[in-house]
């Protein structure tokens, strides 16, 4: 097969392993970086430019698409889709994941464990949603924040009021949630490959941190989950409509709930706690799924 690869750098980790596990299994591999594929959106025969070279005849992509390019770069994978291009990931359902109150709001309706989360827009109302999600302490989270930055757990009320404000007050939307104090600053990433859980790990915080994320210096450590987290996240990234995703899950006092659904999940972090190769099943995945006029993976 031909897969194309839309990765702002080629020297990334997920990336190179992902152009190593293809070359292995005998395909030829191309990476773009799609903040230079420009396209003719009008034509009949729809196309994409990449320095002066048409792109033509690739069964699958896959995007390795950055939250802060999320509008340019899902519009350069769409114009894949519109040429009939396999996407290992659809750009509907990557749009989909980087907006958090759409995904809380989709996960909600199927059932889904999530934390009590409330959404308002007004200064008014921020009495009556601190107590609608259970009171303090409770976490606020920036909606178009990624890595853990913009997401603050405020300790007492008043410090609940003065941080929503503050945020109000700059115009930025925000999630504001019950604190998940069990799962003491450590969360589990689901590796999610074509419906199946295929890798786990445990990430905690360091020392007097709430929040796991690996940029914030957490560290992984490999874990077994349980049937009822391993399903939770296979029908999250089912209803997010991802072939592959990163299920990030808390260990609550109610269950598995789902952090957010991750759509260009990292392989270093992942691939380093469990030894596992998951670059090689991603590619069978779109071995098994590309080509079958499958371009499509809808949401639920
Ligand atoms: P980002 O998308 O920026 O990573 P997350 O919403 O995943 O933001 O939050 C970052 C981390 O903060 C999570 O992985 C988790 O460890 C911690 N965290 C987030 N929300 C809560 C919560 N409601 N209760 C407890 N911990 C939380
Ligand atoms: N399948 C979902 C629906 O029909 C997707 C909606 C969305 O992405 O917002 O509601």
């Amino acid at each position: 097969m031909k897969i194309a690869i839309l990765s702002r750098n080629p020297k990334l980790y997920s990336t190179r392993r992902l152009v190593e596990a293809a070359k292995e299994r005998g395909h030829e591999v191309r990476v773009f970086d799609h903040l230079r594929c420009y396209m003719n959106i009008t034509s009949m025969k729809p196309s994409i430019s990449y320095r002066g070279e048409k792109l033509e005849g690739y069964d699958a992509v896959i995007p390795r698409i950055g939250a802060s390019v999320t509008f340019y770069g899902t519009a350069v994978l769409r114009q894949f889709e519109m040429m009939g291009v396999y996407p290992l990931n659809e750009s509907v359902a990557i749009s989909r994941s980087r907006d958090k109150l759409r995904s809380v709001q989709l996960l909600a309706r199927k059932g889904i464990g999530l934390p009590v989360t409330g959404f308002a827009r007004s200064p008014d109302d921020v009495d009556d949603l601190l107590a609608s999600v259970g009171g303090a302490p409770v976490v606020i989270k920036l909606l178009e924040g990624t890595q853990g930055i913009g997401v603050v757990l405020a300790e007492t009320k008043k410090a609940a009021e003065s941080v929503i404000e503050a945020f109000m007050g700059l115009n930025a939307n925000i999630l504001v949630q019950e604190f998940i104090k069990e799962a003491d600053g450590a969360d589990i990433r689901c590796f999610v490959v074509d419906g199946k859980v295929v890798a786990a790990m445990k990430r905690q915080g360091k020392e007097g941190e709430f929040r796991s994320n690996l940029h914030r210096g957490g560290n992984a450590t490999v874990i077994r989950i349980t049937p009822e987290e391993r399903s939770t996240a296979v029908r999250a990234a089912s209803i997010m409509g991802l072939n592959v995703a990163g299920v990030d899950l808390l260990r609550s006092n109610h269950g598995p709930v789902v952090m957010e659904v991750n759509s260009s999940p990292g392989l270093e972090g992942i691939e380093g706690a469990t030894g596992k190769d998951i670059a090689g099943m991603i590619i069978s995945c779109i071995e098994k799924n590309a080509g079958t006029g499958n371009t499509r993976t809808r949401g639920k």
